[in-house]
């Protein structure tokens, strides 16, 4: 992959595609986060003097139509609090054109006609073959931002822990992440499995589940059978209608129970490995977070906060529970993409790395 750091863009028209889809209330950006994750890049590429620097991003779901309280207005807004310098400039919402979203090479050149080169820091949106991720690579010289870079080292070194590592998954959706576990069990000594994807594995070793979330789908024997996969052996048990839940061992469900969050003990084994590890992969909250049953994704952020391993995590109510603490993030890097990063892990690239690497033109 090509980066910003082999150009020089001196004289020339950046197309820079970034993301910037942060939730909005009233028109105002809540948490600017995406946003300040995309300024060492344009402040890079303006110490090269380009003529300009146009800002491609998406903002919510508009399905290809104008939709007034998605215009990107507010993020230009809120991106003038760190970059002021009048050659960058948002431009509107790609997806208010269909073109989009379908990779339609007609709406990919009507951008493409706007830069000499492209600059992909979208790393949130690499896993989608949109025309401004996958399309503007084959028309325009491109190359990555330093976001992107930096998102593709802390993700390749994932895939290559040293020995004792652990991986923890939760979430829900088991069969949309059966590649990602493959995978991790191929690198990880230990892959610590909560959330409803947890309660697919309880399911499938035979235990009682109650009336818990599982997916329709089941368990693939080699994944189950798989003895680096550890399951809770206790838990929080939530009851429709009820607002206290009781925390009890797996086997001890009763069937009008659901399993809302891992257990106290649980979280406490899982914390101890994480605190032994050299290096931690996370992504997806142990418990239904949004509910607040947040106990065993706290209990495991604290630990790696105070832990030395050095970590990859993701997700965002991961990243919500790990914000709560502090940590050192030299050691502890955020990633910015959820699927993306989830994506990256199972396959080991991504849509938008590839269009990188396989577009020829040079400056
Ligand atoms: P994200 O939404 O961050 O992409 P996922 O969609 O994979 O991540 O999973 C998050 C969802 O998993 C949350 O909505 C949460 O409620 C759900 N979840 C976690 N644990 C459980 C559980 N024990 N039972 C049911 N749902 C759960
Ligand atoms: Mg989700």
């Amino acid at each position: 992959m090509n980066t910003v750091r082999n150009i020089n863009c001196a004289g020339k028209r950046v197309l820079l595609r970034a993301d910037f889809n942060e939730p909005l209330i009233d028109g105002v950006v809540q948490d600017d986060a995406r946003i300040r994750a995309v300024v060492p890049t344009i402040e890079f590429l303006l110490q090269q003097n380009p003529t300009s620097i146009k800002i491609l991003t998406h903002l919510g779901r508009p399905e290809g139509r104008v939709v007034e309280a998605l215009r990107t207005a507010p993020l230009a807004k809120a991106l003038s609090k760190y970059v002021t310098d009048p050659r960058v400039e948002v431009l509107e919402n790609v997806r208010f054109n269909p073109g989009e979203e379908t990779n339609d090479k007609a709406f990919a050149q009507e951008l493409a006609a706007q830069g000499d080169l492209f600059v992909n820091d979208a790393f949130a949106d690499a896993h989608r073959e949109h025309a401004s991720i996958v399309g503007l690579p084959t028309l325009l010289p491109s190359f990555a931002g330093l976001l992107m870079e930096k998102e593709v080292e802390a993700l390749t070194a994932a895939l290559t822990p040293p020995p004792g590592s652990v991986a923890i998954v939760g979430g829900a959706k088991f069969e949309t992440k059966i590649p990602l576990i493959t995978r991790l069990l191929e690198h990880y000594d230990t892959v610590l499995l909560g959330g409803a994807l947890g309660n697919d594995l309880i399911k499938a070793r035979g235990m009682p589940f109650g009336a818990s979330l599982v997916s329709a789908e089941p368990v693939p024997v080699e994944i189950a059978i798989n003895q680096k996969l550890l399951m809770a052996t206790d838990a929080y048990f939530g009851e429709e209608g009820k607002k206290i839940e009781r925390v009890s061992t797996i086997a001890d469900i009763r069937a009008h129970e659901r399993i809302v969050d891992i257990g106290p003990i649980t979280a406490g084994q899982w914390s101890e490995r994480v605190s032994q590890a050299p290096f931690v992969v996370w992504n997806g909250p142990m418990g239904i977070y949004e509910d607040g049953f947040r106990a065993g994704t706290d209990a495991l952020a604290t630990a790696l906060a105070q832990s030395q391993a050095r970590a990859v995590v993701g997700g965002g109510d991961t990243i919500a529970a790990l914000s709560k603490c502090s940590f050192d993030p030299a050691r502890v890097f955020i990633s910015t993409g959820g699927g993306a990063m989830l994506e990256f892990l199972a396959n080991g690239t991504l849509p938008a790395i590839e269009a990188l690497k396989n577009s020829k033109g040079t400056l």
